[in-house]
């Protein structure tokens, strides 16, 4: 019986507890002048109320900011949960092992000089690492800032900032202290609360992951934003992630991608996915929402720490002025949002409670001599409506109206929260009268925004993580109809060979293992070989040079299409002969396949991340057009759909103007097989298949690269 409520007691203890929620905290270089983050941090936590005991550390005086200094941690004469290190990087990892000694649990290093320094930093860093792995202490930084817990039962600051946040529902996690600080600042000026605050710098040891996860697990956090600028281990963070965002959102951004991802599609597979495209799909396949912007990833996150999420995608209007219901419906469409009629019911009771000259339409709009009733009895038909998930609103504070009253009632129905509400709040914030207002929405939990666009975005992410979270891509599919064995063989021969990239043989032998429908193909060392390979394969042919150093074969007269009969093929054997004199010069040939859609599909493995599968329009245009949509293997049939369908011109898919539309499902199962295969075999690092031509009923590979 005790054993067992040791171990309940034990589970709710985290490892993380000494670093964010500290019972007591020391300040190793804990200094009296002013200007110092040794001085700062002492201050900072006197200044937030920090609820435990604050051990400044100087040799040589008595106190610092009026608190009793002790000249080492050993002279402490309590326990300490937390240490600020801000003493020079050379006595670090003396003073880590020190901390260990002391059943110091958890550090700060806020000092830097480590591997942001070079090879000398670097090697203190592993040197510190080392010892504190030896005695069990977590390192969070270093350089960096530290941690905010706003938890009004412990109010610990630690950190050397100046934005004192109320207590909240929103934590926020930044490897890169300039942007975490902002942040938090904004959070703060859209008096959003914040629960806790998290800036790692090097992230030696606590990784944005654990941070993400910790959050994951605190009650206390509704909602996340996260900035990064890339993951030292991906796959861990991913896993992480996954979990965290089924439970809250996870408002992420990350600087520079769009640039990449339009530099990632420039080329073929091979170069097409730089570092930052893989990031943005790390936040997509965990189903985190993400942002380019982060003036309206805070904003949106003032919806999400007061709003529940929609169930639906239908939207009630209801404004007290015309236009910006109108913007406010191109944003809204556009995320995919729908302004549905309302019922018969819904009007019948808005005919009798509205103004005459009120438009009982969705929108509603009460007119702007519509006072609190009007609005009242408007939200709460919508909010009775089943037809409407959530409600949006345009208030402008009319002078002839009762703009408290309007927000004291806007206030009682978003109180109840039944439906998310989000309010575009038009006034005047330098009259005193406006003001009082805006307190009543703020303090009442409607987020309110100055904009009509901002306001729709912040109720299109609400939406959006209902989305996400009702998302089941499923698991990957596994083919047992492949032959693992044989393609392991032939990826062992290539690497025997001291290969780059497979020879055709190889690719087509290699991707056939994995049943991935290839156009009927021979390999003929000698042009005498290519008659009986012609006849094998059947008229009409296409004959391709084959040679390690061809890669664009077309572009240099390698490939010749359509050859009807043996003349044709032996006639074009001979022009290829005099054209290409390489040593290693073979003949390809492949059945013809006129008349199918160029498809493209590609690999690029990703460091720590495994690998990238592509999927777009191929052929001669896939350098033009750009149109190619990534996701990380492995791959589900789900995500491969949403492949096909995530690419600008899916439309061509389906075939246009009297076109026939191609098989999708023949594209979704080379996608998986493909995945499949990448998964199997780490080793390979590119491939290009293109095109993928793909008909009314199948879809064939006619062209490949592998490289490994
Ligand atoms: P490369 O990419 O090296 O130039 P490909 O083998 O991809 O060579 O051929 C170039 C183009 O020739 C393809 O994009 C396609 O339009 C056409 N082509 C190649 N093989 C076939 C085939 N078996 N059937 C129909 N068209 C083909
Ligand atoms: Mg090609």
């Amino acid at each position: 019986m005790k054993a067992e409520l040791i171990a309940k007691e034990k589970k709710t203890i985290h490892e993380l507890d000494s670093l964010f929620k500290p019972k007591s905290i020391a300040i190793i270089g804990a200094s009296t002048k002013d200007l110092s983050i040794g001085n700062v941090i002492i201050k900072n936590l006197v200044h937030y109320g920090y609820k435990g005991p604050i051990y400044p550390i100087n040799p040589k005086e008595p106190e610092v900011r009026g608190i009793k200094a002790y000249p080492t941690i050993f002279d402490v004469p309590g326990e300490i949960d937390l240490a600020h290190i801000i003493i020079p990087s050379k006595f670090v990892p003396q003073m880590i092992e020190d901390c260990g000694k002391k059943g110091i649990k958890s550090v700060i290093i806020n000092s830097a000089g480590f591997s942001e320094m070079g090879e000398e930093g670097m090697a203190l860093q592993t040197a510190f690492l080392q010892k504190a792995k030896q005695y069990g202490v977590r390192v969070f930084g270093p350089n960096c800032q530290g941690i905010i817990n706003s938890d009004p039962e412990l109010k610990a600051y630690c950190d050397f900032t100046f934005t004192f946040p109320e207590p909240g529902s929103i934590s926020i996690v930044a490897l890169s202290g300039g942007v975490g600080a902002f942040i938090m600042q904004s959070v703060f000026d859209l008096g959003i609360g914040m629960r806790m605050y998290a800036s790692n710098g090097n992230a030696c040891d606590v990784s944005i992951s654990d941070v993400v996860s910790y959050y994951g697990e605190d009650d206390g956090t509704k909602a996340i934003i996260l900035y990064t600028e890339g993951f030292s281990n991906p796959k861990e963070f991913m896993d992480v992630a996954k979990v965290v965002a089924r439970k809250k959102p996870i408002l992420a951004m990350k600087a520079g991608r769009t640039e990449e991802g339009a530099k990632a599609a420039a080329s073929h597979t091979g170069s097409l996915a730089g570092v930052d495209i893989a990031t943005e799909l790390i936040f997509e396949k965990t189903g985190m929402l993400t942002f380019n912007n982060e003036e309206e990833m805070c904003q949106t996150a003032m919806a999400f720490a007061t709003q529940p999420y929609p169930k639906g995608n239908r939207v009630g209007i209801i404004t007290n002025t015309g236009g910006p219901a109108v913007i406010a419906t191109d944003e809204l469409v556009s995320k995919g949002l729908q302004i549905p009629a309302l019922s018969e019911r819904a009007k019948n009771i808005l005919k009798t409670t509205m103004l005459p000259e009120a438009s009982i339409n969705n929108p509603i709009d009460v007119v702007a001599t519509g006072g609190g009733k009007h609005f009242r009895s408007a939200l709460d038909v919508l909010m009775d409506e089943e037809g409407i998930d959530a409600v949006y609103i345009n208030f402008v504070t009319a002078p002839f109206t009762d703009t408290d009253e309007v927000a004291r009632q806007i206030v009682e129905v978003n109180k109840m929260k039944k439906k998310p509400i989000v309010c575009n709040f038009m006034t005047n914030m330098s009259m005193e009268r406006y003001q009082q207002t805006a307190k009543i929405m703020k303090d009442g939990g409607v987020p309110c925004y100055a904009f009509p666009t901002t306001a729709a975005k912040a109720l299109g992410a609400l939406y959006k993580y209902h989305l996400v979270r009702s998302r089941n891509i499923g698991e990957a599919k596994l083919f047992s109809d492949i032959n693992k064995k044989q393609a392991e063989t032939i990826l062992i021969e290539a690497k025997k060979e001291g290969k780059t990239f497979l020879s055709s043989k190889q690719v087509f032998n290699l991707l056939g293992a994995y049943k991935i429908p290839l156009a009927d193909w021979r390999i003929s060392d000698s042009p005498y070989d290519v008659a009986k390979a012609a006849r094998e394969v059947g008229f009409p042919v296409v004959l391709k040079a084959d040679s390690e150093s061809l890669v664009h074969k077309s572009d240099m007269g390698g490939v010749v299409v359509n050859l009807k009969n043996m003349d044709e093929v032996l006639t074009a054997v001979e022009k290829m002969k005099n054209k290409f004199d390489m040593k290693d010069l073979k003949f390809l040939v492949q059945k013809f396949l006129p008349g199918g859609r160029e498809l493209i599909g590609g690999v690029s493995a990703k460091q720590g991340l495994g690998h990238l599968l592509m999927f777009g329009i191929g052929g001669i245009y896939v350098e033009v057009l750009k149109d190619v949509a990534f996701k990380i293997a492995p791959v589900t049939e789900v995500e491969a759909k949403e492949m096909l369908s995530s690419i600008k011109t899916s439309k061509l898919l389906d075939g246009v103007r009297g076109e026939k539309g191609i098989h999708k499902e023949s594209v979704v199962e080379i996608i998986q097989r493909l995945s499949q295969l990448v998964c199997d075999f780490p080793e390979i690092r590119e491939m290009d298949l293109n095109p993928i031509m793909a008909f009314e009923n199948n879809a064939m590979v006619v062209d490949a690269r592998i490289k490994i």
